[in-house]
């Protein structure tokens, strides 16, 4: 039996409104569940959603600068993020890194900035679908989990998330089965351990691609699941919920 506290974060992407801002934390007051709770809009959108929602659910970002302030235009710093109430950020979402092309060494340096300013890192990582059919899924995921590590040091995972999104499964509606999720997961946990033992059973793996309400408790009832970090589904508020009341 897991001593880790599930969480769940939903990472709207460029989508949603103040109008689903109401609708998601009207339905999360109900949610008395024993999951952290965290919802992902955003920039614009991240002080409105600290003050709607309710005190047990966290605020976090989908990206930060590797900055800390200055003549960066467009750039938002960690501090500022802090400030607003974030108490969280994803960074190196496999969108940053095939879009903006975000490598290891920036992903590092933002995950450093984060913890710098207070913030949660939920680190990403995710192999391709060619990566995977050419057996690559474990070189793939734990080089870009062990750029991180080498670069911040271990002891910096006491305060991180590590989600693993196979870049095939997000937004396609195909899923990871559970035991090709649950087999990723195990060697992420290992992959720390071999720096790390306390490290590596103390953090919370998240899983993230095409999750639903009717395919999360399974994914999320791996001993290595964590719970879940949730795209599309998270645009919903009823699914959502359902989502967050999967993970026990
Ligand atoms: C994501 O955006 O990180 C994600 C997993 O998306 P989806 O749940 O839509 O696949």
């Amino acid at each position: 039996m897991s001593q880790r506290k599930p969480l769940v974060a939903g990472n709207w992407k460029m989508n949603g409104n103040q109008a689903l801002l109401g609708e998601i934390a009207g339905s999360l007051v109900s949610y008395q569940g024993g999951a952290d709770v965290v919802v992902c809009p955003p920039f614009p959108y991240l002080a409105a959603a600290r003050a709607a929602l309710p005190g047990n659910v966290q605020v976090g970002a989908q990206n930060l600068s590797d900055q800390q302030d200055g003549a960066f235009t467009g750039e938002v710093g960690a501090a500022m993020l802090s400030e607003v109430g974030c108490g969280y950020v994803i960074i190196g979402h496999s969108e940053r890194r095939a879009l903006y092309g975000e490598d290891d060494a920036l992903v590092a340096a933002k995950f450093a900035r984060a913890q710098a300013a207070g913030l949660v890192p939920i680190l990403c990582v995710g192999e391709t679908l060619e990566e995977r059919e050419a057996g690559n899924t474990e070189a793939v995921v734990c080089g870009q989990l062990l750029a991180v590590v080498d670069a911040v040091g271990i002891d910096a995972f006491a305060s991180a998330v590590i989600a693993y999104e196979p870049v095939w499964a997000i937004g396609t509606g195909k899923t990871a089965s559970p035991e090709q999720a649950q087999d990723v997961h195990a060697t992420l946990r290992a992959t720390l351990a071999e720096k790390s033992p306390n490290i590596a059973s103390s953090t919370r793996l998240l899983y993230g691609g095409s999750v639903k309400a009717d395919n999360a408790a399974l994914l999320f009832s791996q001993s290595d699941i964590d719970g879940g970090l949730i795209g599309g589904a998270s645009l919903t508020a009823d699914s959502f919920l359902a989502i967050c009341q999967a993970a026990k």
